[in-house]
């Protein structure tokens, strides 16, 4: 039988009677706990493997606040047409019902790391002996003047799933033919470096297949290059002609303001005035309850020892995914999976003993630009020189046959439908 939202809150119920009853955890005594904060590909993942690898051995908690997951990855072929809304939207309930893992729906608040124990919004503490911390990314919604998070219903940046990328979906929908998109690009580090531009060529298809060919897209970038630069550029000519025009920050001369009221844009070069559209995706930090818990520098990401995901501020606590600072890797739903199973194992090895193996990671990040025609760019990556290095990377080339970026979009699509697999059953 499916577990129901009843189950969350018994969850709860269970995790905190242990947690007021049991001793502190010690090898060979009471079950050591590790608290999840966050569950996406990093918390989701870690939790699973850390509950099914230990055969109940650990006792894990799953915190997170939103009831379902929905993926931002394959959020941009949503948006394209070619996924369904409810095909990005993913439950938790088998972690429960098939790995024991207590799952919490709430948001935590706090991490006391001196008792250490994750302070949950309703006040409930949840003790843990090792923490592993989820939480992806935030919003930094000064860093582009004129926009605030009250401007992201007028002017959305999709960053974050849910309502926000269903409303890129609708402002795209209603961009008339002959109308301008502005989409302002993030600085680095983002989450998901390709997705600024995927999310372009999702827009030039939609427009294309409805026959709104004298709309344009504008993409004002703050960096001097993006990745796939190389690949994307030649394949927006050759498939959307003029549609998408990319200006680096030498071209633009900067964002100056945005007014959402009007649907302007002002740079050091031009002024976007009636702008049909404008996505505004800021530059970004590591959700507030790493930030707040000290473990990142103001603004920023957290540190953490490449060699087992703990954060170097605390020894404790493992920062997975988009939250931490992890070298090459880019911040990834791909990535973040990978760092969890390395995290689950370096945690087993400390809590009961398990084997362990000198960490490795891998990535790919695939990108639709058309009908059955995906880019991808990826590598391996190893502890080097106290930061995860690339050791060997790969990336698609320009000109390559229709029948390469078929299969290429064809493993995007068995990529998606693996890794929700691995992280949510
Ligand atoms: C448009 C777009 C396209 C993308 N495409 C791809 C792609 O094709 N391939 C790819 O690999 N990656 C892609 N990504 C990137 C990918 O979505 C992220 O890198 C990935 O989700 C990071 O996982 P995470 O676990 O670090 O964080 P998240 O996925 O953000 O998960 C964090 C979870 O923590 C929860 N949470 C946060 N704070 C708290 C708290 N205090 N209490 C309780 N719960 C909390 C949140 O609700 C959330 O569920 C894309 C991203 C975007 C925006």
């Amino acid at each position: 039988m499916k577990p129901t939202r009843r189950d969350w809150m018994a969850g709860t119920s269970a995790v905190l009677a242990a947690g007021t009853l049991a001793a502190p955890a010690v090898l060979g005594q009471a079950k050591p706990r590790v608290v999840v904060v966050g569950g996406g590909p990093g918390g989701a993942t870690a939790a699973k493997y850390l509950a099914k690898d230990s055969a109940g051995a650990i006792a894990v908690t799953l915190v997170e606040e939103n009831e379902t997951y929905q993926t931002c990855f394959h959020s941009n072929l949503f948006i394209g047409g070619f996924k369904r809304y409810e095909e990005i939207v993913h439950r938790y309930d088998a972690l429960a019902s098939t790995h024991g893992i207590a799952l919490v729906r709430s948001r935590a608040t706090q991490i006391d790391r001196d008792r250490k124990e994750v302070v949950l919004s309703d006040g409930r503490r949840l003790p843990y002996d090792r923490l592993v911390l989820s939480p992806g990314i935030d919003l930094n919604y000064d860093s582009v003047p004129g926009w605030s998070k009250e401007a992201e219903e007028a002017m959305p940046h999709g960053w974050k799933p849910g309502r926000q990328t269903q409303l890129i979906r609708e402002k795209l929908d209603a961009v008339p033919d002959g109308g301008t998109i502005v989409m302002i690009a993030p600085p680095n580090p983002y989450r998901c470096p390709p997705g600024p531009y995927e999310r372009a060529s999702m827009f030039a298809h939609v427009l294309q297949q409805s026959g709104r060919n004298k709309a344009r897209i504008v993409i004002l970038d703050p960096k001097e290059s993006f990745s796939k630069q190389g690949v994307f550029m030649p394949d927006w000519e050759k498939r959307y002609s003029a549609m998408i025009e990319w200006l680096g920050p030498k071209v633009h001369d900067g964002i100056t303001s945005v007014d959402p009221r009007t649907g302007t844009v002002v740079t050091g070069f031009e002024t976007y005035e009636n702008c049909a559209f404008v996505n505004v995706i800021p530059a970004q930090m590591a959700g507030a309850i790493a930030r707040d818990a000290g473990l990142a520098p103001a603004g920023g990401y957290c540190a953490i020892d490449p060699a087992t995901m703990k954060s170097v501020v605390d020894g404790d606590i493992v920062v997975l995914g988009d939250a931490c600072n992890a070298g090459d890797m880019p911040k990834s739903a791909f990535s973040a999976n990978n760092q969890a199973k390395v995290a689950a194992m370096v945690l087993r090895g400390e809590l009961v003993g398990a084997q362990t193996f000198p960490a490795r990671y891998l990535n790919t990040c695939w990108s639709l630009v058309d009908t059955d025609d995906a880019i991808k760019v990826g590598g391996r990556y190893e502890p080097k020189d106290g930061r995860i290095a690339a050791v060997e990377t790969f990336i698609s080339q320009p000109g390559e046959s229709a029948e390469i970026r078929r299969q290429t979009q064809a493993e995007n699509i068995a990529w998606y439908d693996a890794i929700c697999a691995d992280m949510f059953t």
